[in-house]
């Protein structure tokens, strides 16, 4: 790199500024403060961000949700024009966590604090690929693969998305015109590819955000400003949310829902396969960077241009013509629980079981990687599992890839 720059900010100094600090003096941003990324953001060589959070998830429990709220909206808004180059991958972005004691303890509250900061380090290192041993070729084959469903998604010409559980969830996303879905990788303006989120497991797409329908429930408790949102629902009404409720922290999320006039909309919907290795873990992390990898997904407030055919060439008005969301928030939420069920419907009105067609395009991708490196008959083990539903939908599209069992 040419310049780096570090920027430092810590949750206990962001606590004694949220607390004692006047609100109109934690409102009243400063030109430098967004000055200060544009001019790396304008510079003609172009910058690169790298964020790594250690973050304690309840930093500012207890403090006022709605001045936090109040002052992380006025922060937003006024950092909205920095927002953009992310958001419409302007620039090369990536999002990384490291552990901090107040987060590993709430991880692990059972373990001495020196033991839980070191398990949640090997923890991060193993769901991010990095104790393969080869981490580069590990994370070119988990791209592949995620890219391998992305594509699949959009072969399949979708006009919305149902998704039921058992607890209730029974929510329909109708996706917004011309959208198209993403995951893995993003490529910036300057034509390079990048990694915005590591982890990460998820394909994602645009929701219209008038044509969002039915209730659902949280399956992850939500870390929002410093504040754990936990036991939560929402039900939807033409893309707006009309009644919600929660069992830890109903105000905040009532506060989330408010922020401003589109914050009671969704701007995203994601599914992230049951593979997924955070989800395999079985750790809650009260992180989103890595809970939100391992569950599907929706995220309250703006959608990603990048979600929408040549959206990033668009303004934010004819985005939104074409159903994009737009707000100052972008808040993920967990809503996948394992028996969960998500049914596309195609344009033409066909239904199609997703958790199928991911399995598979994850089946025939393995089968490409393996004819690559010349392997072309292989014995299936499944594992102990029945050979039916996803488990058969991979060793079927290993089969259409060319490999023999
Ligand atoms: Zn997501
Ligand atoms: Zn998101």
């Amino acid at each position: 790199a040419k310049t780096v720059v570090v920027r430092w900010e810590d949750d206990k100094l962001t606590r004694l500024n949220m607390e004692l600090a006047d609100e109109k003096d934690l409102t009243a941003m400063k030109p430098y403060e967004l000055r200060s990324y544009l001019d790396y953001a304008e510079d003609p060589d172009g910058c690169c961000t790298l964020a790594i959070h250690a973050e304690d998830p309840e930093a500012l429990a207890g403090l006022d949700a709605g001045k936090l709220n109040r002052v992380n909206l006025a922060r937003r808004t006024f950092m909205k024009p920095w927002q953009e180059y992310t958001m419409n991958d302007r620039v090369q972005w990536c999002v990384a966590a490291v552990p901090a004691p107040g987060w590993a303890a709430k991880v692990f509250p059972e373990l001495p604090l020196d033991e839980a900061v070191e398990k949640l380090w090997t923890l991060i290192f193993d769901v991010c690929r990095v104790s393969t041993g080869d981490p580069v070729s590990a994370w070119q084959k988990h791209v592949a693969v995620t890219k391998a469903r992305r594509d699949r998604m959009n072969e399949l010409n979708l006009d919305r998305i149902h998704m039921t559980s058992g607890n209730g969830t029974d929510l329909t996303v109708g996706l917004a015109e011309d959208a198209t879905w993403e995951g893995a990788s993003s490529k910036a303006e300057n034509g390079i590819e990048f990694i915005a989120n590591v982890p990460t497991e998820e394909v994602f797409c645009a929701p219209h955000r008038e044509r969002v329908n039915g209730i659902v429930y949280g399956t992850k408790p939500y870390a929002y400003n410093g504040q754990l949102i936990e036991g939560w629902h929402v039900t939807f009404k033409d893309g707006v949310v009309v009644e919600h409720g929660a069992e830890k922290n109903a105000a905040l999320l009532a506060e989330l829902l408010s922020t401003d006039e589109n914050a009671n909309r969704i701007g995203e919907i994601a599914l992230v396969p049951a593979s997924s290795p955070i989800n395999r873990s079985g750790v809650l992390f009260f992180n989103t960077l890595f809970d939100e990898n391992a569950a599907c997904h929706i995220a309250f407030g703006a959608g990603y241009p990048t979600n929408i055919k040549g959206g990033s060439a668009m303004t934010r008005e004819a985005l939104l013509a074409k159903g994009l969301n737009n707000s100052a928030i972008h808040e993920d939420v967990m809503i996948g629980a394992p028996d969960t069920h998500v049914v596309g419907i195609t344009k033409g009105g066909e239904k199609v079981s997703c958790n199928k067609a991911g399995a598979e395009a994850v089946g025939k991708e393995i089968a490409r990687l393996a004819k690559e490196k010349s392997i072309e008959k292989v014995v299936f083990d499944r594992n102990g599992y029945l050979y039916h539903g996803k488990i058969k939908a991979v060793a079927d599209g290993a089969r259409e890839g060319g490999l023999e069992f």
